[in-house]
């Protein structure tokens, strides 16, 4: 793509933990140009340098074309840039009806919205995508933009909760290679910057192991039923066909969401043989189609007893890959794994930028 051919677009939450990641993954990309970032008030009116001064966690530096713009208050719609077509919002606000009506309101003037908060998760004609799994809810965004007499360029999409990436995609391919499961027991022990950049700071949270995260259980238990639900003219129905249970820790890890994860089958059961030979060939959509930011292959099986583990394996796939190991028969379920992925990429902004190039390649972003 030439250069005057790039999609601009804008970051909201660009100085929080998730936009920082989201402007480190962008710098290069070949066919998004960040031209645009917004945060609070607080941030507003410095430039980007000067607003993350002291709380920059990547360990890149600050993209060059990225550190001297201005930052934008979120809340002024007038002062984006007129070639903005696309905005990633990374934004958390203290409430899930402003974020949601927030979210609506780019859309409703034009603005291709993708999402990390969890706000419109649960928005019927909203999609949410893993591209691995369901590119085809991109089919809800006409009725979306129908239903809200959006324009024909705005609507707005969601990736999931960080909690489930480490397993979902475990489960797609299970269910396309003719084993489908119809429970799962999950305990999550997610790292330490799935809860915002102040978390990293945060003395309660060194040294600990916390045995709640609110809200985290209902959506681990909730969203992968969207995720396998279908389109139809009313919006997303969610799938019936399975169960999820699920803990949700957090531990002293800077990055990479762990899953200890149960399942059992809804009819025949795989040999773990058979199990590893499916993770391991599994592939999709954003790999055929090969979307710049897919990992190929998407999953990947680890045979080391000890193996995954944050530190080693959350960067596999440049952090969009899950890592699968400890696979064995299970004396409650059928079998049990340990499923690791990056929570800040595949998790939060790599996860938003896949969904946006599936949203390029499939037209409802030019
Ligand atoms: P974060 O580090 O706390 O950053 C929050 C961002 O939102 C900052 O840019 C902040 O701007 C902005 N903000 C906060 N209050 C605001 C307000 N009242 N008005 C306008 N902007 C405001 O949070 P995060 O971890 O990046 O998470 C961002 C979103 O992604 C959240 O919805 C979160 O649930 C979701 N998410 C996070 C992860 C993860 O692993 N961290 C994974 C999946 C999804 P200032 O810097 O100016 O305050």
């Amino acid at each position: 793509m030439s250069v005057e051919k790039y999609i601009k677009v804008s970051v909201l939450g660009a100085t929080g933990m998730v936009g920082q990641n989201c402007l480190r993954l962008l710098e290069n990309h070949p066919w998004f140009k960040v031209v645009d970032v917004a945060a609070s008030e607080r941030s507003s009116g410095k430039t980007y340098k000067d607003s993350v001064e002291g709380k920059w966690h990547m360990e890149t530096d600050i993209p060059h074309d990225v550190s001297t713009l201005i930052v934008r208050d979120v809340h002024d719609f007038d002062s984006i840039p007129d070639d903005v077509t696309c905005v990633f919002s990374a934004l958390d606000l203290d409430e899930k009806e402003e974020t949601r009506n927030f979210e609506f309101g780019y859309a409703e003037k034009g603005y291709a919205v993708i999402s990390t908060s969890s706000a419109n998760r649960q928005t019927d004609d909203v999609p949410m995508i893993i591209p691995e799994i369901n590119a085809d809810h991109t089919n809800v965004i006409p009725i979306q933009q129908q239903n809200r007499d959006l324009p024909s360029s705005g609507f707005v999409a969601v990736k999931p909760n960080c909690s489930i990436q480490s397993y979902i995609v475990v489960l797609e391919a299970l269910k396309q290679a003719g084993f489908p499961i119809d429970r799962a027991q999950v305990t999550t022990l997610q790292a330490l910057s799935g809860a915002g950049y102040k978390a990293l700071s945060n003395p309660d949270l060194q040294e600990n192991v916390i045995p709640f995260i609110g809200g985290e259980e209902e959506k681990t238990e909730k969203e992968p039923l969207k995720i396998f639900g279908k389109v139809t003219s009313e919006g997303i129905i969610q799938s019936t066909d399975l169960i999820v249970n699920a803990v949700c820790t957090r531990v002293p890890v800077v990055d990479g969401h762990t899953a200890v994860v149960h399942i059992g089958f809804s009819d025949k059961v795989p040999s773990i043989d058979e199990f590893k030979s499916i993770l391991s060939s599994f592939s999709a959509e954003p790999q055929s189609m090969n979307l710049p930011s897919a990992p190929n292959p998407p999953i990947l099986v680890l045979d080391d007893i000890d193996r995954p583990q944050p530190r080693l394996d959350r960067d596999s796939g440049k952090g969009m890959a899950v890592t699968v190991g400890r696979i064995a028969k299970d004396t409650f379920f059928d079998i049990r794994f340990i499923g690791l992925s990056h929570n800040t990429v595949r998790g939060a902004s790599g996860g938003a930028i896949l969904v946006a190039e599936l949203l390029v390649e499939k037209g409802f972003i030019s």
